[in-house]
Protein backbone atom coordinates (compact mmCIF):
# COMPACT_ATOMS: atom_id res chain seq x y z
CA UNK A 1 0.00 0.00 0.00
CA UNK A 2 1.31 3.36 -0.46
CA UNK A 3 -0.54 6.63 -0.04
CA UNK A 4 -0.13 9.81 -1.87
CA UNK A 5 -0.04 13.61 -0.95
CA UNK A 6 -3.75 14.11 -2.33
CA UNK A 7 -3.50 18.17 -2.74
CA UNK A 8 -7.18 18.10 -4.06
CA UNK A 9 -9.82 21.12 -3.01
CA UNK A 10 -12.51 17.78 -2.39
CA UNK A 11 -13.51 15.31 -1.59
CA UNK A 12 -10.05 15.82 -0.31
CA UNK A 13 -7.35 14.18 2.30
CA UNK A 14 -8.90 12.85 5.59
CA UNK A 15 -6.33 11.81 8.43
CA UNK A 16 -4.92 8.66 8.23
CA UNK A 17 -5.54 7.37 11.72
CA UNK A 18 -9.50 7.89 11.28
CA UNK A 19 -9.32 6.06 8.07
CA UNK A 20 -7.51 3.10 9.73
CA UNK A 21 -10.13 3.17 12.62
CA UNK A 22 -12.64 2.87 10.30
CA UNK A 23 -11.16 0.39 8.32
CA UNK A 24 -10.72 -1.36 12.12
CA UNK A 25 -14.11 -1.33 13.05
CA UNK A 26 -15.75 -1.56 8.98
CA UNK A 27 -17.03 -5.53 9.57
CA UNK A 28 -17.74 -5.47 13.39
CA UNK A 29 -18.66 -1.61 15.15
CA UNK A 30 -17.63 -2.17 18.87
CA UNK A 31 -19.59 -5.71 19.47
CA UNK A 32 -22.33 -4.94 17.21
CA UNK A 33 -21.77 -7.71 15.01
CA UNK A 34 -22.17 -5.23 11.40
CA UNK A 35 -20.87 -2.42 9.82
CA UNK A 36 -21.86 1.58 10.60
CA UNK A 37 -23.24 1.31 6.96
CA UNK A 38 -25.54 -1.35 7.76
CA UNK A 39 -26.88 -0.40 11.32
CA UNK A 40 -31.13 1.37 11.74
CA UNK A 41 -30.33 5.19 11.90
CA UNK A 42 -33.17 4.85 15.03
CA UNK A 43 -30.91 2.10 16.60
CA UNK A 44 -29.26 2.75 20.09
CA UNK A 45 -25.93 2.48 18.97
CA UNK A 46 -26.38 4.95 15.94
CA UNK A 47 -27.83 7.26 18.28
CA UNK A 48 -25.00 7.47 20.63
CA UNK A 49 -22.50 8.12 17.31
CA UNK A 50 -24.13 10.75 16.14
CA UNK A 51 -24.84 12.58 19.64
CA UNK A 52 -21.39 12.20 20.47
CA UNK A 53 -20.49 13.47 16.81
CA UNK A 54 -22.68 16.67 18.09
CA UNK A 55 -21.65 16.89 21.09
CA UNK A 56 -17.93 17.11 20.25
CA UNK A 57 -18.12 19.90 17.58
CA UNK A 58 -20.02 21.58 20.12
CA UNK A 59 -16.66 21.22 22.35
CA UNK A 60 -14.62 22.46 19.62
CA UNK A 61 -16.51 25.43 18.07
CA UNK A 62 -17.81 26.65 21.15
CA UNK A 63 -21.38 26.45 19.88
CA UNK A 64 -24.01 28.59 22.13
CA UNK A 65 -27.27 26.81 23.28
CA UNK A 66 -28.93 28.87 21.26
CA UNK A 67 -27.07 27.42 18.02
CA UNK A 68 -28.99 24.35 16.70
CA UNK A 69 -26.06 21.88 14.37
CA UNK A 70 -28.00 20.41 11.71
CA UNK A 71 -26.60 17.02 9.54
CA UNK A 72 -28.24 17.31 6.16
CA UNK A 73 -27.78 15.88 3.03
CA UNK A 74 -27.59 17.91 -0.94
CA UNK A 75 -24.40 19.08 -0.74
CA UNK A 76 -23.68 22.53 -0.04
CA UNK A 77 -25.17 24.00 -3.17
CA UNK A 78 -28.91 22.87 -1.39
CA UNK A 79 -27.84 25.51 1.02
CA UNK A 80 -27.90 27.91 -1.93
CA UNK A 81 -31.77 27.45 -2.05
CA UNK A 82 -32.34 25.83 1.63
CA UNK A 83 -31.01 29.64 3.01
CA UNK A 84 -33.40 31.95 0.84
CA UNK A 85 -36.58 29.64 1.24
CA UNK A 86 -36.08 29.91 5.16
CA UNK A 87 -34.61 33.09 5.52
CA UNK A 88 -35.89 35.11 2.99
CA UNK A 89 -39.02 36.77 4.88
CA UNK A 90 -38.52 40.19 3.17
CA UNK A 91 -37.68 38.80 0.06
CA UNK A 92 -34.70 40.66 0.12
CA UNK A 93 -31.37 39.11 0.96
CA UNK A 94 -27.31 40.89 0.15
CA UNK A 95 -24.95 39.25 -1.57
CA UNK A 96 -20.60 39.37 -1.50
CA UNK A 97 -19.78 38.06 -4.49
CA UNK A 98 -16.43 37.02 -4.03
CA UNK A 99 -16.04 33.78 -6.26
CA UNK A 100 -17.83 31.04 -7.62
CA UNK A 101 -20.05 29.55 -4.85
CA UNK A 102 -20.69 33.21 -3.73
CA UNK A 103 -22.26 33.92 -6.91
CA UNK A 104 -24.30 30.74 -7.19
CA UNK A 105 -25.43 31.18 -4.12
CA UNK A 106 -26.54 34.78 -5.61
CA UNK A 107 -27.57 33.27 -8.92
CA UNK A 108 -29.70 30.81 -6.63
CA UNK A 109 -31.18 33.32 -4.06
CA UNK A 110 -32.55 35.13 -7.02
CA UNK A 111 -35.12 32.63 -7.88
CA UNK A 112 -36.81 33.14 -4.50
CA UNK A 113 -36.81 37.13 -4.13
CA UNK A 114 -34.59 39.87 -4.48
CA UNK A 115 -30.46 39.30 -4.23
CA UNK A 116 -28.70 42.32 -4.11
CA UNK A 117 -24.99 42.39 -4.72
CA UNK A 118 -23.44 44.39 -2.14
CA UNK A 119 -20.36 44.04 -3.26
CA UNK A 120 -17.77 41.77 -5.75
CA UNK A 121 -14.23 41.05 -6.61
CA UNK A 122 -15.14 39.53 -10.30
CA UNK A 123 -13.30 42.44 -11.62
CA UNK A 124 -10.08 41.14 -10.88
CA UNK A 125 -10.97 37.68 -11.39
CA UNK A 126 -11.71 36.96 -7.82
CA UNK A 127 -8.19 37.40 -6.79
CA UNK A 128 -8.91 39.76 -3.49
CA UNK A 129 -11.57 40.55 -0.76
CA UNK A 130 -13.17 43.62 -1.14
CA UNK A 131 -12.99 45.99 1.72
CA UNK A 132 -16.71 45.27 3.76
CA UNK A 133 -16.48 47.50 6.23
CA UNK A 134 -19.08 50.07 5.07
CA UNK A 135 -21.41 48.88 2.78
CA UNK A 136 -24.16 50.09 1.38
CA UNK A 137 -26.60 48.03 3.26
CA UNK A 138 -30.41 48.39 2.54
CA UNK A 139 -32.39 48.57 6.09
CA UNK A 140 -34.81 45.77 4.89
CA UNK A 141 -32.57 42.89 4.04
CA UNK A 142 -33.13 39.44 5.54
CA UNK A 143 -29.24 38.93 5.54
CA UNK A 144 -26.03 39.08 4.37
CA UNK A 145 -24.08 36.24 2.43
CA UNK A 146 -20.39 35.46 2.07
CA UNK A 147 -18.47 32.94 1.21
CA UNK A 148 -15.72 32.53 4.17
CA UNK A 149 -12.88 31.35 2.37
CA UNK A 150 -13.13 30.42 -1.75
CA UNK A 151 -12.02 26.95 -2.67
CA UNK A 152 -11.76 28.54 -6.05
CA UNK A 153 -9.75 31.35 -5.78
CA UNK A 154 -7.78 31.00 -2.47
CA UNK A 155 -9.06 34.21 -0.53
CA UNK A 156 -10.58 34.42 2.69
CA UNK A 157 -11.85 37.23 5.08
CA UNK A 158 -9.38 38.29 7.72
CA UNK A 159 -12.36 40.05 9.00
CA UNK A 160 -16.04 40.04 8.71
CA UNK A 161 -18.11 42.16 6.94
CA UNK A 162 -19.94 44.66 8.39
CA UNK A 163 -23.73 43.67 8.36
CA UNK A 164 -24.83 46.61 9.92
CA UNK A 165 -27.18 44.64 12.20
CA UNK A 166 -28.27 42.40 9.84
CA UNK A 167 -27.98 38.38 10.12
CA UNK A 168 -24.94 36.98 8.68
CA UNK A 169 -24.62 34.04 6.72
CA UNK A 170 -21.68 31.83 5.71
CA UNK A 171 -20.37 29.68 3.39
CA UNK A 172 -17.30 27.88 5.32
CA UNK A 173 -17.53 24.95 3.58
CA UNK A 174 -13.65 25.03 2.82
CA UNK A 175 -12.41 26.36 5.83
CA UNK A 176 -14.66 24.80 8.47
CA UNK A 177 -12.57 23.68 11.60
CA UNK A 178 -9.57 25.18 10.49
CA UNK A 179 -8.91 28.16 13.43
CA UNK A 180 -11.48 28.95 15.94
CA UNK A 181 -14.65 31.26 15.17
CA UNK A 182 -16.81 33.14 17.07
CA UNK A 183 -20.03 31.71 16.36
CA UNK A 184 -21.86 34.11 17.81
CA UNK A 185 -21.16 36.50 15.29
CA UNK A 186 -23.07 34.42 12.84
CA UNK A 187 -27.12 33.70 12.24
CA UNK A 188 -26.02 30.43 9.86
CA UNK A 189 -22.82 28.50 9.53
CA UNK A 190 -22.56 25.98 7.09
CA UNK A 191 -20.70 23.54 5.00
CA UNK A 192 -19.88 20.93 2.82
CA UNK A 193 -17.77 18.58 4.65
CA UNK A 194 -15.77 16.87 2.11
CA UNK A 195 -13.58 19.56 2.07
CA UNK A 196 -12.21 19.53 5.48
CA UNK A 197 -13.85 17.19 7.62
CA UNK A 198 -15.19 14.03 6.10
CA UNK A 199 -16.74 12.26 2.87
CA UNK A 200 -18.87 13.90 0.62
CA UNK A 201 -22.74 14.10 1.18
CA UNK A 202 -23.09 15.32 5.03
CA UNK A 203 -23.76 19.40 5.12
CA UNK A 204 -23.49 20.46 8.78
CA UNK A 205 -25.53 23.79 9.31
CA UNK A 206 -25.07 25.71 12.75
CA UNK A 207 -28.00 28.06 12.87
CA UNK A 208 -29.23 30.34 15.13
CA UNK A 209 -32.37 28.92 16.86
CA UNK A 210 -34.73 32.39 16.48
CA UNK A 211 -34.00 31.80 12.49
CA UNK A 212 -35.67 28.29 12.82
CA UNK A 213 -39.44 29.03 12.24
CA UNK A 214 -42.56 27.40 10.46
CA UNK A 215 -42.50 30.81 8.02
CA UNK A 216 -40.66 29.58 5.07
CA UNK A 217 -41.41 30.19 1.59
CA UNK A 218 -44.35 29.17 -0.16
CA UNK A 219 -43.74 25.60 -1.47
CA UNK A 220 -41.12 25.17 0.44
CA UNK A 221 -40.41 21.11 0.35
CA UNK A 222 -40.86 19.24 3.77
CA UNK A 223 -37.41 18.20 3.38
CA UNK A 224 -36.45 21.86 2.48
CA UNK A 225 -37.09 23.56 5.94
CA UNK A 226 -34.51 23.96 8.91
CA UNK A 227 -37.59 23.40 11.21
CA UNK A 228 -38.25 19.92 10.10
CA UNK A 229 -34.69 18.85 10.64
CA UNK A 230 -34.08 20.78 13.47
CA UNK A 231 -37.38 19.44 15.29
CA UNK A 232 -36.26 15.48 14.75
CA UNK A 233 -32.65 16.04 15.79
CA UNK A 234 -31.53 15.51 12.12
CA UNK A 235 -33.23 12.11 11.75
CA UNK A 236 -36.57 13.08 9.98
CA UNK A 237 -35.42 10.59 7.06
CA UNK A 238 -32.37 8.46 6.95
CA UNK A 239 -29.36 10.96 7.91
CA UNK A 240 -26.00 10.33 5.76
CA UNK A 241 -25.58 7.64 8.83
CA UNK A 242 -22.05 6.31 7.67
CA UNK A 243 -20.63 9.75 6.53
CA UNK A 244 -22.01 11.57 9.78
CA UNK A 245 -19.82 8.48 11.85
CA UNK A 246 -16.82 9.48 10.07
CA UNK A 247 -16.90 13.57 10.91
CA UNK A 248 -17.39 12.40 14.25
CA UNK A 249 -14.48 10.29 13.95
CA UNK A 250 -12.62 13.70 12.85
CA UNK A 251 -14.32 15.65 15.27
CA UNK A 252 -12.06 13.12 17.72
CA UNK A 253 -9.02 13.69 16.02
CA UNK A 254 -9.43 17.34 16.04
CA UNK A 255 -10.00 17.53 20.14
CA UNK A 256 -6.61 15.60 20.02
CA UNK A 257 -4.39 17.12 17.76
CA UNK A 258 -5.71 19.83 20.61
CA UNK A 259 -8.52 21.75 19.31
CA UNK A 260 -8.87 24.77 16.71
CA UNK A 261 -6.40 26.97 17.95
CA UNK A 262 -3.78 24.12 17.68
CA UNK A 263 -4.82 23.66 14.27
CA UNK A 264 -5.01 27.41 13.42
CA UNK A 265 -1.06 27.43 14.46
CA UNK A 266 -0.38 24.94 12.36
CA UNK A 267 -2.55 26.04 9.30
CA UNK A 268 -0.33 28.85 9.34
CA UNK A 269 3.37 27.84 9.74
CA UNK A 270 1.91 24.77 6.88
CA UNK A 271 0.80 27.97 4.53
CA UNK A 272 3.57 29.69 5.29
CA UNK A 273 6.20 27.37 4.15
CA UNK A 274 4.44 27.46 0.87
CA UNK A 275 3.65 31.08 0.61
CA UNK A 276 7.26 32.26 1.49
CA UNK A 277 8.97 29.88 -0.82
CA UNK A 278 6.17 31.40 -3.66
CA UNK A 279 7.10 34.68 -2.89
CA UNK A 280 11.22 34.16 -2.86
CA UNK A 281 10.73 31.66 -6.45
CA UNK A 282 11.36 33.08 -10.16
CA UNK A 283 9.01 30.89 -11.62
CA UNK A 284 5.95 30.16 -9.24
CA UNK A 285 4.09 33.11 -8.09
CA UNK A 286 0.49 32.95 -5.91
CA UNK A 287 -2.12 34.97 -7.74
CA UNK A 288 -4.15 36.82 -5.04
CA UNK A 289 -3.55 39.86 -2.73
CA UNK A 290 -1.22 38.81 0.32
CA UNK A 291 -3.62 40.29 2.28
CA UNK A 292 -6.35 38.03 1.73
CA UNK A 293 -4.46 34.66 1.56
CA UNK A 294 -6.64 31.38 2.24
CA UNK A 295 -4.34 29.30 4.69
CA UNK A 296 -6.82 26.34 3.15
CA UNK A 297 -5.97 26.42 -0.89
CA UNK A 298 -3.11 28.12 -2.35
CA UNK A 299 -3.20 28.82 -6.26
CA UNK A 300 -0.44 29.66 -8.16
CA UNK A 301 1.30 29.96 -11.76
CA UNK A 302 4.46 30.22 -13.76
CA UNK A 303 2.70 32.42 -16.25
CA UNK A 304 3.57 29.55 -19.01
CA UNK A 305 0.70 27.11 -19.52
CA UNK A 306 3.29 24.67 -20.80
CA UNK A 307 5.33 24.57 -17.74
CA UNK A 308 2.20 24.39 -15.99
CA UNK A 309 1.45 21.34 -17.52
CA UNK A 310 4.66 19.82 -17.32
CA UNK A 311 4.90 21.25 -13.32
CA UNK A 312 1.34 19.05 -12.46
CA UNK A 313 2.61 15.94 -14.47
CA UNK A 314 5.89 15.51 -12.91
CA UNK A 315 4.57 16.16 -9.85
CA UNK A 316 1.95 13.78 -10.10
CA UNK A 317 4.60 11.13 -10.83
CA UNK A 318 6.47 11.68 -7.70
CA UNK A 319 3.01 11.27 -5.39
CA UNK A 320 2.22 15.30 -5.02
CA UNK A 321 -1.31 14.75 -6.55
CA UNK A 322 -4.49 16.92 -7.46
CA UNK A 323 -2.43 20.08 -7.67
CA UNK A 324 -4.22 21.10 -11.39
CA UNK A 325 -5.84 24.81 -10.41
CA UNK A 326 -9.51 25.07 -11.51
CA UNK A 327 -10.84 25.38 -14.78
CA UNK A 328 -11.36 29.13 -14.34
CA UNK A 329 -8.09 30.24 -12.96
CA UNK A 330 -5.48 27.81 -14.47
CA UNK A 331 -2.19 27.30 -12.77
CA UNK A 332 -2.08 25.09 -10.10
CA UNK A 333 -3.67 24.78 -6.69
CA UNK A 334 -2.45 23.41 -3.29
CA UNK A 335 -5.50 22.27 -1.11
CA UNK A 336 -3.60 22.31 2.41
CA UNK A 337 -6.31 20.92 4.92
CA UNK A 338 -6.26 20.21 8.28
CA UNK A 339 -5.14 16.34 7.49
CA UNK A 340 -2.48 17.50 5.00
CA UNK A 341 0.87 16.99 7.05
CA UNK A 342 3.11 19.34 7.65
CA UNK A 343 5.63 17.09 5.80
CA UNK A 344 3.52 17.37 2.92
CA UNK A 345 4.11 20.80 1.97
CA UNK A 346 7.73 20.78 2.84
CA UNK A 347 8.01 18.11 0.26
CA UNK A 348 6.02 19.77 -2.24
CA UNK A 349 8.17 22.71 -1.74
CA UNK A 350 11.47 20.88 -2.07
CA UNK A 351 9.87 19.41 -4.88
CA UNK A 352 8.94 23.14 -6.52
CA UNK A 353 12.60 23.86 -6.19
CA UNK A 354 14.27 21.17 -7.63
CA UNK A 355 11.42 21.63 -10.46
CA UNK A 356 12.60 25.30 -10.91
CA UNK A 357 16.32 24.60 -10.78
CA UNK A 358 15.61 21.86 -13.60
CA UNK A 359 13.47 24.25 -15.97
CA UNK A 360 15.33 27.96 -15.36
C1 LIG B 1 -17.14 22.76 -2.83
C2 LIG B 1 -17.84 23.97 -2.40
C3 LIG B 1 -19.22 24.13 -2.60
C4 LIG B 1 -20.07 23.11 -3.31
O1 LIG B 1 -20.20 21.96 -2.55
P1 LIG B 1 -21.15 20.76 -2.99
O2 LIG B 1 -21.19 19.95 -1.72
O3 LIG B 1 -20.49 20.07 -4.12
O4 LIG B 1 -22.46 21.32 -3.35
C5 LIG B 1 -19.82 25.27 -2.11
N1 LIG B 1 -19.11 26.21 -1.47
C6 LIG B 1 -17.78 26.09 -1.28
C7 LIG B 1 -17.04 27.18 -0.56
C8 LIG B 1 -17.11 24.97 -1.74
O5 LIG B 1 -15.79 24.86 -1.53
Amino acid sequence: MSRVYNFSAGPAVLPEEVLKEAALEMLDYKGSGMSVMEMSHRSKVYDTIIKEAEQDLRDLMNIPDNYKVLFLQGGASLQFAMIPMNLMKNKKAGYIVTGQWAKKAYQEASLYGEAIKLASSEDQTFSYIPDCSNLAIPEDLDYVYICENNTIYGTKYKTLPNTKGHTLVADVSSCFLSEPVDVTKYGVIYGGVQKNIGPAGVVIVIIRKDLITEDTLPGTPTMMKYQIHADNDSLYNTPPAYGIYICGKVFKWLKNMGGLSAMKERNEEKAKILYDFLDESKMFRGTVVKEDRSLMNVPFVTGNEELDAKFVQEAAAEGFVNLKGHRTVGGMRASIYNAMPKEGVEKLVAFMKKFEEENA
